[in-house]
């Protein structure tokens, strides 16, 4: 510790790059800090720092981290404990660029596994950025000083071992009641799970805390109405469990009906107590699919829901730059039964209509001959026989969707009824004229094979892979865009699957042959077995990294502009 407290000095008012001398490992009475990367200048990303308690010294007992759900909970309140505290500190200390910054990758309302705090079996680690200051480009020791003798110190003590047992204890439990909730969907044939009570509006649409002020919070038609039994509570949990098969959300217009969806789109994630959606809790292959024109798309076989187009061209590898309305959630959709998706999320809001159905009245006037379509109420059911993806399906306006459905919920000022059997009843009594197009099954899913020149992370002389806030990553020449993954939630996610990309690159994952499901299933096992901070390529400090769901990290490689495949 006195030897850090030199070296700092040693370097104070020299250049920035006299910082340099101060990367290494120091032990300080409560810790070890381990400054892994120092920044090349007071403007540049700040400079990683781990800071390792030993863990006998805190209370965070052996039985709160003897699950995965647990271990992630745990680190998830040490790393907000962390951001609290360093938040009671003046946000930088004098300086040039990011001088006096010290951060730590805050969690927002979602439980998210990450890399700012990992707890293992004798150590916990917190993961910081720390600005380390200048005056202009000179090196101000004193400041610096601040940071890692008073500043660290205090929180890591008020954070970490200030930690008592009733600030951790709720959270474990939550964390129980969630992980049951997810078992007992995932054991009884449901698909989501929406409890009475639950909040689901959000603040604005930019936030992702609850409404305040006028929500009307959830309440399950009796008829839908399940209870599950979980842990730490006497009673069960009460609420509207939506069974594998296909589900209708109807209702009109600012009803509600978006609002549940996106819920049950975030249900994938556990939420922290507070927010309102700590009870919504949807099966995690769940994917929301929708309309998103523009996008690329690579060698995918559309033609279960596309077929041949005009001038002959087929669908069985279908590549554009540049896809249509329809193409794109088509393509979507097919990616998604690729990467091993159980349920979609679909809103006619986000929707291509001429995907989602072809009245009587247009299959009367366009011959099924000259439409390349056919349209999903005429696959739905098949996907679900086929492959067991459920479909949960938002419709204001499209009523030939009641013949295929199993279950209709109508939102009436946010409250949710049970009209399946009305809804039969008039699909009985007003035949919606169609004839059938889907044919005998879904059609078979050509599973893709990426070629290793996919992934070229070279842009000049340099290699870049690198994530710009939540919706893009540059990667080599390429911008990859993911605005609309409604699913993407943390930006630390797209960090992690830039990083993941990279890793695929560099370790040639890419020359095996492998289909995209296989390549996906490697990176789960890669993360299950060594931990979400292997695949980064720094030394010590991971990098602000939270995991992401298979199911984005195969959209991100499925928008990039460089994906070559072979079948
Ligand atoms: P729809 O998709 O049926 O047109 P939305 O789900 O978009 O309707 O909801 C319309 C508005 O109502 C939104 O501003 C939303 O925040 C609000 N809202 C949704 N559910 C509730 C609720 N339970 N309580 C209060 N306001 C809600
Ligand atoms: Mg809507």
């Amino acid at each position: 510790m006195e030897t850090f407290r030199q070296r700092l000095r040693s370097i104070d008012q020299k250049g920035y790059k006299a910082y340099k001398a101060i990367e290494g490992t120091y032990r300080f009475p409560a810790f070890t800090l381990a400054i892994d990367h120092v920044q090349g200048d007071p403007f540049a990303e700040p400079s990683k720092v781990r800071v390792i308690v030993p863990r006998a010294k805190t209370i965070v007992a052996p039985e709160w981290t003897n699950t995965k759900p647990r271990r992630i909970r745990c680190e998830d309140v040490l790393a907000r404990r962390v951001h609290h505290e360093l938040r009671q500190w003046p946000l930088r200390a004098r300086g040039s660029g990011k001088s006096g910054l010290v951060l730590i990758d805050a969690p927002g309302q979602k439980v998210v596994e990450r890399t700012a705090v990992q707890v293992a079996d004798e150590t916990i680690t917190v993961c910081l950025s720390v600005g380390l200051p200048a005056n202009g480009r000179r090196v101000l020791a004193k400041e610096a000083e601040t940071i890692f003798f008073e500043q660290i110190p205090s929180v890591i003590e008020r954070a970490v071992y200030g930690l008592r047992q009733e600030d951790i204890v709720p959270a474990v439990e939550l964390a129980d009641q969630q992980h049951a909730i997810r078992r007992y969907l995932h054991e009884h044939g449901f698909v989501a799970f929406v409890a009475n009570g639950a909040i689901l509006p959000r603040e604005s649409g930019v936030s992702d805390k609850p409404l305040r002020r006028g929500a009307v919070p959830f309440q399950s038609p009796p008829a839908l109405e399940i209870a599950i039994p979980v842990p730490h509570r006497a009673e069960p949990i009460k609420g509207m469990g939506i069974r594998k098969g296909i589900t209708l959300i109807v209702g009109g217009g600012y009803h509600g009906k978006s609002t549940l969806l996106q819920a049950l789109e975030h249900g994938v994630y556990d939420h922290i107590a507070g927010d309102g959606r700590e009870f919504v809790i949807t099966d995690s292959g769940a994917v929301k699919i929708r309309a998103e024109d523009g996008r690329n798309v690579t060698a995918v076989d559309i033609s279960p829901l596309i077929g041949t187009l005009p001038h002959g061209k087929e669908t069985t590898q279908f590549s554009t730059e540049n896809a249509s309305g329809s193409t794109s959630q088509a393509a979507s959709m097919i990616e998604m039964v690729e990467a091993g998706a159980s349920a979609f999320l679909i809103d006619e809001d986000t929707s291509a209509t001429n995907l989602l159905v072809r009245d009587a009245r247009m299959q009367a006037l366009v011959a099924k001959e000259s439409e390349p379509i056919t349209p999903y109420i005429d696959k739905a059911r098949q996907l679900f026989h086929d492959y067991g993806i459920s479909t949960v399906l938002v419709v204001g306006g499209l009523g030939d969707y009641l013949d295929i459905a199993d279950w209709v919920i109508k939102m009436e000022a946010y409250v949710p009824f049970d009209v399946t059997a009305e809804a039969k009843q008039i699909a009985l009594q007003m035949p919606s004229g169609r004839k059938t197009e889907g044919g005998e099954s879904f059609g078979r899913i050509r599973e893709r094979i990426p070629l290793p020149r996919s992934l070229n992370s070279q842009k000049g002389k340099k290699a870049k892979a690198a994530a710009r806030g939540r919706h893009v990553i540059q990667y080599g020449e390429t911008d990859v865009l993911l605005y609309a993954l409604e699913q993407l939630v943390d930006d630390s996610q797209t960090r992690a699957i830039a990083a993941a990309l990279l890793y695929m690159e560099r370790n040639g994952w890419l020359a095996n042959q492998q289909t995209v499901r296989e390549l996906l299933d490697r990176m789960e096992k890669q993360w299950d077995d060594h931990g979400l901070g292997s695949i980064s390529f720094r030394k010590g400090h991971p990098g602000e990294l939270a995991r992401p769901r298979r199911f984005e990290l195969a959209a991100a490689l499925n928008r990039l502009r460089t994906l070559r495949c072979s079948q």
